[in-house]
């Protein structure tokens, strides 16, 4: 059985690098009717927090890459186990207890574990790039634990890979260096040697190695952003794999069956915003109206909830040109912030009247009457769609020139030169309040 591995270690956010490893784990994994494991590798006491942890395996399961262990593993509760493996290393002659001078406190000895390096080259095929060759010479005699009781990173993850049968170690190219360390401790307990993928760097846009200065990197970010979990695996899955042909759209279960290790890149996999951006449009664009609206009030702005007019039918009503218009749920704050969406809760606008003139031939006073007959022939109208409204003001606005009924229009509507058409804007918010605005800028034409 294929047994796969996702080991973070809890110090520091769950990085997007370590959730498409996790991905790219999991996909292998399920591909082959295997199975994920996950482990904690919380031996950095300095550095490893509960808190960390408790981040990374919530972010885990929010992405739905469940893994197969239903106990967590915890290296911080493996030393007895690996004293043991110590123990048997020493006494099969691979490794001995070396006294030395402290490095922390010079003049001070202590006694450390090393690896009797058998100074061999050694060659692993890897999934990715093929054979890679070591001379393991230059290594020297690695230390593996700083006593018995406190194994190091390399003798680790050797014991604990073979305790769990892990049968391919899939991973950051950032780790092919420590492969040949760990081969050398997995040869001298006598494990097999499992089989190595090393995934290749996540890059930024100038193609240096992706870092907190290029911008977010942290999952909990991005998912705060509103970015969903579907637009989040579909782009991971693409960031150093791709399917062979040109599709870009894939469920977690569409990867599953696709996913072939042979078609993941050799070279940096750039990140680019725009791309995930436009898969996370793709995925809310197909969300149901009710699910658009959970979604937006996952965080909804105070400011647009605190418009005077402000109703769900209303914001019903205007998700459309929402929806339209974002990626993201921070692109939803950003417009909110401009006040983009304040004509649909808005109380009577605020604005000057030269605003209604469209193309320095209409002046506010050509404005008017034109209003004016808008008005009437909104009066008797259907309501029901920005379709139909448009329908009722079309052969009037044939007659006098599209721009110069639809723009003071708009305007009286909106309030603002830019804005979605009066017909979309006279269905969000009503035909009471629709008569009300056209009369309130013909009032003001009028002072
Ligand atoms: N704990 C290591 C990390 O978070 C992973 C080690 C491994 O995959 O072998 O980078």
């Amino acid at each position: 059985m294929i047994i796969t591995r996702i080991p973070p270690s809890p110090t520091g956010h769950l990085h997007i690098g370590t959730a498409r490893t996790a991905l790219f784990n999991y996909l292998f994994a399920k591909s082959q009717g295997g199975k994920m494991v996950f482990r904690s590798e919380d031996t950095d006491k300095t550095r490893s927090t509960k808190a960390f942890e408790e981040e990374i395996i919530e972010g885990l399961q929010w992405l739905g890459l469940n893994w197969d262990n239903d106990v967590i593993i915890r290296q911080s509760e493996h030393a007895p186990v690996y004293r043991e493996y110590l123990e048997k290393i020493i006494a099969n002659g691979n490794a001995y207890i070396s006294k030395e001078e402290s490095k922390n406190t010079p003049g001070l000895l202590v006694e450390v574990i090393r690896l009797k390096n058998p100074n061999k080259v050694i060659t692993f095929n890897d999934l990715v790039r093929g054979d890679i060759t070591f001379d393991t010479t230059e290594l020297g005699d690695i230390v593996i634990a700083r006593s018995i009781d406190d194994a190091l990173y390399h003798f680790t993850v050797v014991v604990d890979d073979f305790l769990s049968d892990v049968t391919h170690v899939i991973r950051g190219e950032d780790h092919i260096s420590n492969t040949p360390r760990q081969i050398l401790i997995q040869e001298a307990l006598g494990f097999e040697r499992p089989l190595y993928a090393h995934l290749p760097l996540i890059l930024a846009s100038d193609r240096s190695k992706m870092s907190k200065r290029h911008g977010a990197v942290s999952l909990s970010s991005y998912k705060e952003a509103g970015y969903t979990k579907e637009a989040i695996i579909n782009y991971l899955a693409l960031l150093g794999w791709n399917p062979g042909t040109e599709r870009e759209l894939f469920t977690l279960t569409e990867l599953i069956s696709e996913f072939n290790i042979a078609h993941i890149q050799k070279s940096g996999a750039v990140f680019d915003i725009k791309k995930f951006n436009w898969f996370n449009h793709q995925y809310i664009e197909r969300y149901s109206t009710e699910e658009f609206l959970a979604y937006l009030e996952q965080n909804f702005p105070t400011r647009l909830r605190e418009l005077p007019n402000f109703s769900t039918e209303r914001l019903l009503r205007l998700i459309p040109t929402i929806r339209e218009r974002i990626d993201t749920l921070a692109d939803f704050h950003d417009h909110t912030d401009l006040g983009e969406y304040d004509f649909a809760f808005a109380a009577p606008l605020d604005y000057e009247p030269t605003l209604l003139e469209w193309k320095n031939d209409t002046s506010p006073t050509v404005a008017k009457p034109r209003l004016e007959k808008a008005s009437t022939l909104l009066t008797d109208a259907d309501f029901s769609s920005p379709e139909s409204i448009k329908a009722t003001l079309w052969p009037y606005a044939e007659e006098v020139g599209k721009g110069e009924l639809f723009w003071p229009l708009r305007i009286a509507l909106s309030g603002r030169s830019q804005s979605p058409d009066p017909f979309t804007i006279a269905y969000i918010i009503g035909q009471e309040e629709t008569l009300a605005r056209i009369q309130n800028a013909c009032d003001k034409i009028g002072e």
